[in-house]
């Protein structure tokens, strides 16, 4: 067990360039769209608590064609492959997608996100053990995120992104909601 001291326990970090970044930003929120997008990184293990992005997959809008945008459409038949690349590449899987039509500072998780995610997560972990799986949500202001590392539907904290020396924090909303829905079980 690495001890990074000034990470709390219920916080990763996404560790990213500024590259990568503006891609996934650019691809995720429009500036004259209000369609719901998705991305995935494959990211690195660094310690416990950091994750290194390694690539960025942008998926084509023509793979999800008579896809709705909700969570559970969007992953069918793509998070076995999805997995299957994380499981070559050796890396941990981390969802993001884009609320656009949310500009306020309370950017989360929607409940139907949850939902899915909390039946996804367990199954991901599962297929990539030792690895956490990530999720982020971004509107045009902020964004929120959860992670799991165990094979509970109940997410273990949220993760900021580092850019560089930069340090952007989640909104950390949906935490207590995910939690909530879980909390007497
Ligand atoms: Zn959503």
């Amino acid at each position: 067990m690495s001890d990074i001291g000034w990470v709390p326990k219920n916080m990763m970090i996404l560790k990213m360039t500024p590259g990568e970044y503006a891609e996934i930003a650019k691809h995720l929120v429009q500036a004259d769209s209000d369609e719901e997008r998705a991305a995935f990184l494959f990211a690195r293990q660094i310690d416990n608590q950091t994750l290194q992005v390694d690539r960025v997959r942008v998926p084509d809008r023509s793979a999800y064609e008579g896809a709705s945008w909700e969570y559970l459409e969007l992953r069918d038949g793509l998070l076995g492959e999805l997995i299957r690349e994380a499981h070559i590449l050796g890396t941990a899987l981390v969802e993001a997608h884009s609320h656009p039509f949310d500009g306020s500072e309370a950017t989360q998780f929607s409940a139907i996100d949850i939902d899915g995610l909390e039946e996804t997560a367990p199954h991901v972990v599962w297929r990539l053990p030792g690895r956490p799986f990530a999720a982020f949500v971004f509107g045009r202001k902020r964004f929120d995120s959860l992670y799991w590392n165990s094979r509970s539907s109940a997410p273990n904290g949220v993760v900021q992104i580092q850019i560089g020396s930069e340090l952007l924090a989640p909104t950390g909303l949906s935490l207590g909601h995910a939690k909530g829905t879980h909390g007497s079980i």
